[in-house]
């Protein structure tokens, strides 16, 4: 199974993720988390990219379609993923879609996580991970490009009949339950 979880900075998709993993193993795949370690290990991607991240833009959509496709290839997405910030463009989208189809797969769910800017703003802030984009201006520009660059992907999802809205609003258990509900 295949499922993407959509939605803009702060709305709790690595969380969710988490959740999703423990109760249906499916392994996850987060673009950002693997640009972090690499930033981390100081590797070439990691330099790279770095200036980016910290200022909360996008890395080159055919460098992160690569840098899937590298990853899709381990045995351990053979039965599916859960992509997480990612795709966030509709070329990264298409991309994915040809990825999957390679794979005689395709995305089986897009969960949008529905939660206001205030709202957004209030998590970042507070959820303290000590990431270098996690400031007022980095969080600014991750929102600017979400509703220029990446809101569109809703619509190319929109149009297969792939999405379900998620109120984004409440517990995490709570989130999850209205995901989980779909998966039964
Ligand atoms: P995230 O952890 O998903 O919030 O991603 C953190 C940062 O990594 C983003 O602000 C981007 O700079 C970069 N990034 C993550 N995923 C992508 C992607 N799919 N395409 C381009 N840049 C990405």
């Amino acid at each position: 199974m295949n499922i993407v979880l959509f939605g803009p900075p702060g709305a709790g998709k690595g969380t969710q993720a988490d959740m999703l993993i423990q109760k249906y193993h499916i392994p996850h795949l987060s673009t950002g988390n693997i640009f972090r370690a690499a930033i981390k290990n100081e590797t070439e991607l990691g330099l790279k990219v770095k200036s980016i991240l910290d200022e909360g833009g996008l890395v080159e959509d055919q460098l992160t379609v690569d840098l899937v496709a590298e990853e899709l290839a381990f045995a351990r997405y053979n039965s599916g993923a859960i992509f997480d910030g990612f795709p966030r463009t509709v070329f990264q989208a298409e991309s994915l879609d040809k990825l999957l189809a390679k794979k005689d797969a395709r995305i089986d769910f897009v969960f949008s996580l529905e939660v206001p800017k205030e709202e957004l703003i209030r998590r970042i802030l507070s959820r303290g991970q000590g990431r270098t984009d996690d400031t007022e201006e980095g969080i600014h520009n991750r929102l600017e490009v979400y509703n220029k660059e990446t809101a569109p992907v809703l619509a190319y999802y929109k149009e297969k009949g792939l999405v379900h809205d998620i109120d984004g609003i409440g517990t995490v258990e709570e989130i999850f339950g209205r995901i989980a509900g779909f998966l039964h």
